[in-house]
């Protein structure tokens, strides 16, 4: 089911406070939406330098556990990796039977690292945009799509809460889709594990080939993505969908892609998402991440290095900086 802005009903929230915990990408952008849309929000989050950021922005700054204490929706946007500890430790003191927790991501939920007590609703809405995206379509007035779960009921009255939410961060205007924490980190992640790996390493190997074939590094990775190109092409995909769109490029063009489309092979594709969609099933990947948190991430680090000092991401660094500071001709 597809929800818009007359299936939900703001009043839910009422005689309520948002408690907004974290006021980063999500955090701030849902924060300032909701306070337009007229609900009443306060935002917890550690004492540092950014909280006069949010009194800036002319919110009351709380400790976490404050506002957990006086949210009746508490809603968790700090980092997934952080949030079960600051949940038990700080917010579920202060729960009171009833409240509703709201996540905007369903990894915690799926792999059961943030238990909430029975006496909680749980209730996910799950912007499929970036932070600054979230408050940029709020404004414009044209929202933006989010996935909608309930995954606990207490009160009965957790969908009503839930929408609520969606429609007071300007989702519903757009369209809510329903599903469950699950589905939502079923796709996030295998757009990261499959779809963005494959996406990196077709652009790796069609460097390494024209290099290897005397074509300047620098010309190769101006075509790929760095003038921008590309990223006008995936928007005009967004907005006329992919067949829509082709009418913009040359005959030439759109014979190629159809023509070579219809002939590659996807099977070893397929073959690497479904290993991938199993280990986010199963929950290795789950595992294999909390192990290398608990390491103070060394895999992460090593990778970085690795590709820091590559051929591609050298030609890349190199690439940009002459786009930025238009220097001369080596
Ligand atoms: P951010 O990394 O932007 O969150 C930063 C906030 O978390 C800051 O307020 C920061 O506090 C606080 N924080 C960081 N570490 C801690 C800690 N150890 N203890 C307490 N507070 C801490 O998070 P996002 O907004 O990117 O993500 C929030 C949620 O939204 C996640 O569940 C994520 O999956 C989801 N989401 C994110 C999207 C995105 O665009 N990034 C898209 C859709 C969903 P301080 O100011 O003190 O540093």
């Amino acid at each position: 089911t597809t929800y818009y802005d007359s299936d939900a009903d703001l009043s839910v929230l009422d005689d309520a406070t948002v408690a907004m915990i974290g006021y980063g990408n999500q955090g701030r952008s849902q924060a300032l939406n909701l306070r337009d849309s007229g609900v009443e929000v306060v935002v917890g989050n550690r004492d540092d330098e950014y909280r006069e950021r949010i009194e800036d922005d002319g919110f009351e700054a709380l400790s976490i556990a404050d506002a957990a204490e006086r949210g009746d929706v508490i809603c968790l946007l700090i980092p997934d990796e952080v949030a079960p500890e600051v949940f038990d430790t700080e917010i579920e003191p202060g729960l009171d039977e009833g409240n509703a927790i709201y996540v905007s991501h369903g990894y915690n939920l799926t792999y059961d690292l943030l238990q909430p007590p029975e006496t909680a609703d749980v209730v996910l809405v799950a912007p499929r945009m970036g932070g600054w995206a979230v408050r940029e379509l709020y404004e414009s007035g044209d929202g933006f799509p989010s996935v909608l779960a309930v995954e606990q009921d207490y009160t009965g009255d957790a969908k009503a809460t839930a929408l609520a939410m969606a429609k007071g961060i300007g989702s519903t205007r757009a369209g809510v889709i329903e599903g469950t924490a699950d589905m939502e980190t079923k796709i996030d992640l295998l757009s990261e594990q499959a779809l963005l790996p494959i996406m990196m390493a077709a652009m790796t190997t069609k460097f390494e080939v024209e290099v290897a074939h005397g074509i300047p590094p620098k010309i190769v990775m101006s075509e790929l993505y760095l003038s921008y190109e590309m990223a006008e092409i995936f928007e005009e995909m967004a907005e006329r969908g992919y067949l829509g769109q082709l009418p913009f490029h040359s005959r030439t063009s759109q014979y190629g892609q159809l023509s070579r489309f219809d002939q590659f092979d996807p099977e070893p594709l397929r073959e690497f998402y479904e290993e991938q969609l199993q280990g986010i099933d199963n929950g290795s990947f789950a595992r294999e991440w909390s192990a290398e948190q608990e390491l103070d991430r060394p895999g992460l680090k090593r990778l970085y290095k690795k590709y820091r000092n590559s051929a591609f991401f050298e030609a890349e660094r190199e690439t940009m900086e002459r786009l930025d500071f238009g220097a001369e001709d080596d």
